[in-house]
């Protein structure tokens, strides 16, 4: 292969799965595949992972929970928590998907097409992010009716599940106490959740008491560590983007990224790339070029990778995302679906 890719190395993402799961042991890892897989592809990271043991898959909406379904075969949990219409809810029925029910609505909705088949749901309470969640003090009405549901036969309650911002510890800890208070109202309604999940990868790795029985992971698994800048032992980027110079000028190298679609050209300035030798400064980000500090013996065709895991001098998406003020997976999600994946 000549032309740019996003390169994804499988036994690295199985890797960091393994340092976190060792980790949050006996609680069970999730792997959230939205986006994607965050730009990995949703096919070889759910193959990949369901052999290596992961029995836990995060798929946001039907259609990804379907091929992730496809992808981990019969005894994976295929968990999707967009709220959607009767149709799709069919669909991940059929499918076997677990859904995430945080809306009145939507559990009727659920019951009603499910017409007594016991359809597995995990009830969300919102802690706070107001995203999607029953608040709390609607959550004792929600969860009765969930349990006169569970009496007819049309759902079974397995899960109670909430999403919290992992932007403070204080924040998180008042998520944390609402969500027990909601569980113990579930109890006491007579339902038996089996799985409780709160967090996702940032108070999944750091926080013992945020654990329960499933974490949510998606950017650890890809090696994609949070904005604080700590970095996590045996957790490294899976997925580098490696793109040929196509010019050499006097001080300045050009490099083709093909339909890349998403690197902010605000970048340029504030990053380096790896070259053959070493890092170099990332000068300019256009549309299909990078323009790039130049080096002794620069070449057509010579490999630069514009970000990775740091062997070459490179930034790391995360460091990346970083130098313009945003979150770790923001430059991988808007790599463009375009733009050829390499598995190696
Ligand atoms: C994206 C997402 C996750 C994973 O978050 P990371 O910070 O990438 O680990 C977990 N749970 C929900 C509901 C999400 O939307």
């Amino acid at each position: 292969m000549s032309g740019a890719r996003l390169r994804v190395d499988l036994a690295r993402v199985l890797a960091n799965i393994d340092a976190v799961r060792e980790l949050i042991a006996p609680a069970e890892y999730m792997q959230v595949v939205k986006n994607d897989a965050y730009a990995h592809g949703v096919e070889r990271i759910v193959a990949a992972a369901a052999a290596h043991g992961v029995r836990w898959f995060g798929a946001f909406d039907v259609p990804t929970g379907v091929r992730t379904r496809r992808a981990a075969g019969e005894n994976a949990r295929v968990f999707s928590w967009v709220t959607v219409g009767p149709e799709e809810i069919s669909r991940a029925i059929d499918a076997g998907i677990e859904l995430g029910v945080g809306d009145a609505d939507y559990l009727e909705r659920v019951a009603a097409v499910s017409a007594g088949r016991g359809i597995p749901v995990h009830l969300k309470i919102d802690t706070g992010l107001h995203r999607n969640g029953i608040r709390p003090e609607s959550w004792a009405g929600f969860v009765e009716r969930a349990a006169r549901l569970q009496r007819d036969g049309d759902i079974r309650v397995v899960g109670v599940w909430s999403h919290i911002a992992e932007t403070s510890d204080e924040a998180d800890d008042r998520a944390r106490a609402e969500f027990l208070d909601a569980v113990a109202i579930a109890r006491a309604a007579g339902l038996t959740p089996e799985v409780l999940h709160l967090a996702a990868s940032a108070a999944g790795y750091a926080r013992p008491e945020f654990r329960f029985d499933l974490v949510r992971f998606g950017a650890f698994g890809y090696g994609i560590r949070s904005t604080d800048g700590a970095e996590l032992p045996g957790v490294v980027a899976a997925a580098a983007l490696i793109a040929p110079v196509t010019a050499v000028g006097s001080d300045t190298v050009t490099v083709g990224v093909g339909a890349l679609d998403g690197l902010p050209s605000v970048l340029g300035g504030r990053a380096s790339v790896g070259t053959p030798a070493g890092a170099r400064a990332l000068r300019t980000v256009g549309d299909t070029e990078l323009t790039v500090a130049g080096w002794p013996g620069a070449a057509v065709g010579d490999k630069v990778v514009v970000f990775g895991p740091g062997s070459y001098g490179e930034s790391t998406a995360t460091t990346l995302a970083e130098a313009i003020g945003t979150v770790g997976e923001e430059i991988l999600v808007r790599v463009s679906p375009l733009l050829p994946r390499e598995y190696v």
